[in-house]
């Protein structure tokens, strides 16, 4: 699994904060932290959107805090589909929004159910 795949599932590689922060992408961290702050209802200034993927130690604020992360770090797994209790209620919550997440977690999760047998 790429290391730039979170804990969630999501892919980093794809997410504009990170291609903005390997970029030095001001401008693009700019459009980025307007659009974030309108459709999470969260103020975001683009100088927060500083990040190199949610499994490095350089995070924006709202990923760095993200449940499913913190999660993830105290059961010791790479991923939520790894996880005994996936899909959780606070998966779900997230994959609603994600559908394309949803099929590659489902997906992982049947084999880890298949060779765990
Ligand atoms: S951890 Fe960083 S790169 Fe990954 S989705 Fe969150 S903001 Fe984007
Ligand atoms: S309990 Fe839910 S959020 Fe936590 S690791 Fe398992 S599936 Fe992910």
């Amino acid at each position: 699994m790429s290391s730039l795949r979170g804990y969630c599932g999501i892919d980093c590689g794809e997410c504009d904060a990170y291609i903005a922060t390997i970029n030095r992408d001001e401008a693009l961290k700019a459009r980025t932290a307007e659009q974030w702050s309108k459709e999470l209802g969260i103020e975001m200034k683009p100088g927060e959107l500083t990040c190199l993927g949610c499994k490095s130690n350089v995070n924006t604020k709202y990923c760095g805090e993200c449940p499913i992360r913190s999660c993830n770090e105290t059961k010791g797994i790479e991923i939520c589909a790894d996880c005994e209790d996936y899909p959780c209620e606070r998966i779900e919550s997230f994959l609603n929004q994600m559908p394309q997440v949803r099929t590659l977690l489902d997906q992982l999760n049947e084999i880890r159910r298949r060779f765990s047998k």
